[in-house]
């Protein structure tokens, strides 16, 4: 903000424009980008957790004239890990749900942490998450 950034809160961008001259194949600007179309959101109703996820407001679409974009994306858990796991319980957002103080899973004898489990965080949260689940795994399998 010190330096002049604007940011565009509540804000998605929908479709990346190239530029296209039909009239001249050889115009250098061709196949570059001319323009992002982005949508305007607005904050939803409150889940059943209090979050208010935004949602998009119908016909705001609108379209900033840039040379250049630089994708800068959040991360999400792999749907891979879901579908090909029978009683795997996950949240909405695809984070697998485990007890909090063992790392157990919906799934007997399977313990998860990390990323996959609180979404993108950090390393320090994802060791703590690995330190858990192994004290939880040797206790788990010296009580069989
Ligand atoms: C660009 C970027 C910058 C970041 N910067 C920071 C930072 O400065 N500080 C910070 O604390 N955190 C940072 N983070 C977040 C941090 O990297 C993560 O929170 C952390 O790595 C999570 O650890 P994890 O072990 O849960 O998952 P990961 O580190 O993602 O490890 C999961 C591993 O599982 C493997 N895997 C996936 N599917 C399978 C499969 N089917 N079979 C076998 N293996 C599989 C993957 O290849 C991967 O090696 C950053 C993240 C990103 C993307």
């Amino acid at each position: 903000m010190e330096e002049g950034i604007e940011f565009k809160l509540l804000c998605n961008p929908v479709k990346i424009l190239g530029y296209n001259n039909p009239d001249d194949p050889r115009d250098p600007k061709n196949g570059f980008v001319s323009g992002i179309e982005c949508i305007k959101m607005e904050l939803g109703e409150p889940d059943e957790s209090g979050r208010r996820s935004p949602v998009e407001i119908a016909d705001s679409e609108f379209v900033l004239d840039v040379d250049c974009v630089i994708m800068s994306i959040g991360t999400s858990p792999n749907p891979l890990i879901k579908s090909t796991t029978d009683g795997l319980e996950v949240n909405r957002r695809g984070g697998i749900v485990v007890d909090e103080v063992t790392g157990l899973t919906s799934r007997d004898g399977v313990f998860a942490g990390g990323d996959a489990v609180t979404g993108a965080a950090t390393v320090i949260l994802a060791m703590g998450a690995g330190k858990t689940a192994a004290k939880a795994i040797d206790e788990y399998i010296k009580a069989k």
